[in-house]
C-alpha cells in the first residue's frame, strides 16, 4: 500500500517512527551477532521475528505483495529481497545484506546493512565499507532547504569515485504509516536538483552498490535480486527524518 503524496511527520510522530526504527535495529544486531558459518538464513529470519514480536512489533515485510519472510537476506552477488531458506546456509567468506522492517504503533520501521561472515576478501570488504559511507554522505546531505538530488548525488558520488556500481532498478523512499510513501530517492542523480526537503519528511534512503555492473536480474523466485555478472553487492539503509535543523537517524540510540 504506496501513498501518493508526501507525508510530513511531527514531532511525536518522529518519536513513534525513532520506536519502531528501534526495534528495527535490535533485530538486525541481534542476527549480525547471531551470523556465522553453518548458520541458515531462516534460522536468522525467525530470530529476528521473535525478538520483534516480543518488542510489540510486527514484522512489515511477512506478506507484503506476498514476500514469505520476516527479513530480506542477500547473499553475495544477491543485491536485495533474498528469501530466507534452510537450504541457505553461510559460509566463512560470504557476504550478508539483512534488510529488516517493523510496524509498531501504526508506523513503519525500515534498515538494512551488509556484513560479512568470518573472514571476507579485499574486494568484498571495501564494498561493504564504501557501501555505508555512501549512506553516511548521503545522511549529511539530508536538511530542511536541500534538495531530493542532493541525497543521490552523494551515493554515486562515493559510489562511482571508487570505481563501484549504483543499482538503479531500486530506490529509496518515503515511510510512515505506510512502508513506501513518496518520494522515490533514487541513489543517483544531479546536486541541487529535485524536490526540496522540508522538515517533517521521512526518507528510507538505501544506497545499493555493486563491484562490477550496476545491471540487475531477478530469480525465477519473483524476489531475489541479484547482478547481472555475478560480482558482489552490498546494501545499507537508514531511516532519516529531515528537522529544522539537520537530519535524525531514526532507530539509532542517541
Ligand atoms: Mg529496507
Ligand atoms: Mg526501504
Amino acid at each position: 500500500p504506496g501513498g501518493r503524496m508526501i507525508v510530513l511527520k511531527s514531532a511525536a510522530e518522529l518519536d513513534a517512527m525513532h520506536r519502531s526504527n528501534r526495534v528495527v535495529h535490535l533485530a538486525l544486531n541481534a542476527v549480525a551477532e547471531a551470523a556465522a558459518p553453518g548458520v541458515s538464513t531462516a534460522e536468522l529470519d525467525s530470530l529476528a521475528e521473535e525478538l520483534i514480536l516480543s518488542e510489540g512489533g510486527k514484522p512489515a515485510f511477512k506478506g507484503y505483495r506476498g514476500f514469505p519472510a520476516t527479513l530480506c537476506t542477500s547473499v553475495n552477488d544477491e543485491i536485495v529481497h533474498g528469501i530466507p531458506s534452510p537450504k541457505v546456509q553461510l559460509r566463512e567468506g560470504d557476504i550478508l545484506s539483512v534488510d529488516c522492517g517493523v510496524i509498531l504503533d501504526g508506523f513503519f520501521g525500515d534498515a538494512a546493512l551488509s556484513f560479512g561472515i568470518g573472514h571476507v576478501n579485499g574486494v568484498g570488504e571495501r564494498l561493504m565499507n564504501v557501501t555505508k559511507r555512501c549512506l553516511d554522505h548521503a545522511v549529511e546531505a539530508v536538511g530542511p532547504g536541500k534538495r531530493l538530488g542532493d541525497i543521490g548525488a552523494a551515493v554515486q558520488t562515493h559510489a562511482e569515485d571508487s570505481g563501484f556500481g549504483v543499482v538503479r532498478e531500486f530506490v529509496g523512499h518515503g515511510i510512515g504509516r505506510s512502508l513506501h510513501e513518496e518520494p522515490q530517492v533514487p541513489n543517483y542523480g544531479q546536486a541541487g536538483r529535485g524536490q526540496i526537503l522540508k522538515p517533517g519528511l521521512v526518507l528510507a534512503i538505501e544506497p545499493m552498490i555493486t563491484a562490477g555492473s550496476w545491471r540487475v536480474k531477478i530469480d525465477d523466485d519473483g524476489w531475489t535480486a541479484r547482478t547481472e555478472d555475478g560480482k558482489l553487492a552490498a546494501h545499507f539503509e537508514f531511516s532519516v527524518a529531515v528537522t529544522s535543523d539537520g537530519h535524525r537517524v531514526l532507530g539509532l540510540e542517541e
